[in-house]
């Protein structure tokens, strides 16, 4: 591998680790993306052409705002601002000219709501590069996987001639709370990708290993419920409120009692309850933040369908009214064996990696499964690995890292799949 790519997988993550932004919001980060893919001669698309707003979960206006405005404060143009039309994320795309397969890449570029450690232990704020907006970070390692699709991005151009078919490089918004996946699948982008591909750092794969064989996707469904009641006199008109504590206080009880299901684990978690307006007002709104998992499909389908239950029961005996509104969503995945064997085979190919292929559990939510699933419903074919990084502590805390070295690996990982596929 050459060190143009090894430089830049470096510069880049570092500058995209001191620049966090979460999701919706990066409108810095994509017009980066953006500008570096036109610079390598990529078409590149953005805006209602690869997310759909009317899908886009978990999308807080507010935030985007702030994203726009931090945007315009680091210089980003007007012209490519007015481009993404509010939306972030970006999809580079490349026709080789020579008959062939459709293969979409996807990347995640968001980061996450900690605050990174300043302990010069941490390497980041030992080097330099530690995030400079406060209280975001990237703590899952999305820096490094935009920086490798970029890197994946340059290396398809520099060997376009040796390609076939065409190539399409998403660089995906909001993977955390898993919330981008859904508008990016609903704008239709991957219905003509005959194949999709996603990769994670870390996890539980260590540095020098691929994990190929991975189960336990947890599907999940986060949910926002709102009930509405009415206020009233607390001492002289009781009966005329509809107490919407009260109901979301009952439903949270319910909630908890859902019975188990025999067909594979479940999960449930109510993580907030807001409610009421003051001590003597019968409360007239409540709103819960909750999400639920299940081992498959169907029996996260089961859990979603208990709190819809649960919440008419409760909005019939407490007089109430709700509304459930889906915030983030991720499905189970089976990979498809014709690209496990090509990733099996690209891994054996390249020194320094060990293909891990006895099934894995993964243990998380990630919303590339919702592209993958859109790709396999119109018969296409997906899979998603794990490339391995030593980590000095787990995704999501205060001082997470990547071994920057991985990159390389993970690179070479790529440039041996690839043309396996686009032959
Ligand atoms: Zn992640």
């Amino acid at each position: 591998m050459s060190t143009a790519y090894h430089d830049q997988l470096i510069e880049i993550r570092r500058r995209l680790h001191q620049n966090p932004e979460e999701g919706w919001s990066e409108f810095t980060t994509t017009a980066f993306i953006v500008q570096t893919l036109r610079g390598y001669g990529y078409e590149v698309l953005c805006g209602r052409k690869v997310v759909n707003p009317d899908f886009c979960l978990g999308r807080d206006m507010k935030v985007v705002q702030a994203g726009i405005e931090r945007a315009r404060q680091n210089g980003v143009a007007e012209e490519l601002l007015a481009e993404m039309q509010e939306l972030t994320g970006c999809v580079a795309v490349l026709d080789t000219g020579r008959p062939g397969p459709t293969l979409a890449l996807r990347f995640d570029i968001d980061c996450v709501p900690v605050t990174e450690s300043t302990d010069p232990s941490h390497l980041p704020a030992k080097l330099g590069f530690i995030s400079k907006n406060p209280g975001l970070m990237h703590a899952c390692g999305h820096d490094a996987h935009t920086s490798l699709g970029l890197a994946v991005a340059h290396w398809v151009m520099d060997n376009k001639d040796k390609l076939s078919g065409r190539i399409k490089i998403l660089f995906q918004p909001a993977e955390e709370g898993v919330r981008g996946a859904a508008g990016m699948a609903a704008s239709g982008i991957v219905d003509d990708a005959d194949y999709f591909l996603g990769a994670h750092c870390a996890m539980s794969a260590k540095s020098g290993e691929l994990a190929t064989n991975l189960y336990g996707y947890l599907c999940t469904t986060k949910l926002d419920v709102t009930i509405h009641g009415k206020p009233a006199h607390a001492g002289a008109c009781p009966q005329d409120g509809r107490n919407a504590l009260a109901a979301a206080a009952n439903a949270v009880v319910q909630m908890l009692g859902i019975s188990r299901h025999s067909g594979g684990m479940t999960r449930i978690n109510i993580g907030q309850l807001i409610a009421g307006e003051g001590r003597n007002v019968i409360p007239s709104k409540a709103v819960l933040k909750l999400e639920v998992r299940g081992e498959t499909g169907e029996i996260n389908n089961y859990m979603v369908e208990q709190v819809h239950n649960i919440c008419e029961g409760v909005s019939k005996s407490f007089g109430v009214t709700y509304k459930a509104e889906k915030m983030g969503e991720a499905v189970d995945l089976n990979a498809d064996q014709e690209l496990v064997d090509i990733l099996n085979t690209a891994g054996s190919e390249v020194e320094g990696i060990t293909v891990v292929d006895k099934p894995l559990n993964f243990g998380g939510s990630e919303d590339a499964t919702i592209l993958a699933r859109r790709v396999q419903s119109h018969g296409g074919k997906a899979a998603f690995f794990l490339w391995g990084s030593n980590r000095p502590s787990g995704h999501h805390t205060a001082s997470f890292d990547i071994c920057e070295s991985d990159l390389d690996k993970a690179l070479e990982v790529w440039t041996h799949i690839i043309p396996k596929i686009l032959k």
